[in-house]
């Protein structure tokens, strides 16, 4: 399992797209813990890394996966030489500390899994510990985030109902064209006219989703595009490599890709 703690010394730079930074204050303050809805790559998780800046909460992320049990948020004994000692897991850890704990791409996690949060998403704000008989009240500050995918695999996975209706859902879809530009200029170093040649290919690509194209180009893709283009890769190559192989292998939907890039660069 993936999980990083940490309090960053610089404030990572979001740029908000709505009115996101003040829901998720009003949020924080009220205890309420929140769902970022959006597609991969839209600024899901810098949004959160920016607001435990902002609140000053250390931020516990963990990536979630079909084989993500329970005991991996909350802890296990460890066998040791002197006997069992119990170990907490991060989300335990986030309890305790009042740490702002981002569960990614929670729909991954098995159902068994996500109940733990029950507990912890509504007014109880508790960490029920079965195997060492503890029933942990978070500490102020603690607040609950997951990230969810409406899109993807929606047919084979979903959150429960009674999994959703605790959380606040805030829409982080991808951002205006003039905003998605900034983002990428920022993040690449890339003159703010390539990164508008940037996001008008990726307007028209997305435009492409309901012909076939599974996964549209997120933000982060037309980033790796600009840091390939802000570092001497001509343009063409560097959207060939950085958007349009990423996103498909099948030759008649390259070929289209491949035409959109050569109209814009
Ligand atoms: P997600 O968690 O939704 O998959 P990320 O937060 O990892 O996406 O975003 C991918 C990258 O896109 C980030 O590393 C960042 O460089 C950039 N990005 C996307 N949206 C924003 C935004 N609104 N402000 C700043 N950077 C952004």
């Amino acid at each position: 399992m993936h999980e990083l703690a940490s309090m960053p010394s610089t404030e990572p730079w979001y740029q908000p797209t709505g009115n996101e930074v003040a829901l998720f204050e009003q949020c924080h303050q009220r205890r309420m813990a929140v769902m970022l809805k959006g597609p991969t790559g839209c600024g899901k998780t810098r949004f959160v890394e920016h607001m435990a800046w902002r609140l000053q909460r250390p931020l516990i992320t963990i990536a979630c996966h079909d084989d993500l049990a329970a005991s991996d948020l909350i802890g296990r004994y460890l066998i040791q030489h002197n006997g069992t000692v119990w170990q907490d897991g991060p989300l335990t850890r986030a309890v305790r500390q009042g740490a702002i704990c981002y569960l990614d791409e929670v729909v991954e996690a098995r159902q068994d899994t996500v109940v733990v949060l029950h507990a912890l998403s509504d007014h109880r704000r508790m960490l029920p510990i079965d195997k060492t008989g503890e029933n942990l009240e978070a500490a102020p500050g603690f607040q609950l985030v997951v990230s969810y995918n409406p899109g993807y695999q929606r047919m084979l996975k979903d959150l429960k109902p009674s999994t959703r209706q605790r959380f606040v859902a805030m829409d982080l879809d991808f951002p205006s064209a003039e905003n998605e530009a900034r983002i990428v200029h920022h993040e690449s170093n890339v003159d703010l006219a390539t990164a508008r040649g940037l996001v008008s290919l990726a307007e028209r690509i997305r435009k492409l989703r309901d012909r076939g194209l599974a996964e549209v180009p997120s933000t982060r893709l037309l980033i790796s595009a600009a840091i390939l283009i802000a570092n001497g890769i001509p343009p063409r190559e560097a959207c060939y490599a950085g958007i349009v192989s990423p996103l498909t292998d099948e030759p008649s939907m390259t070929s289209a890709l491949r035409d959109l890039v050569n109209g814009t660069f």
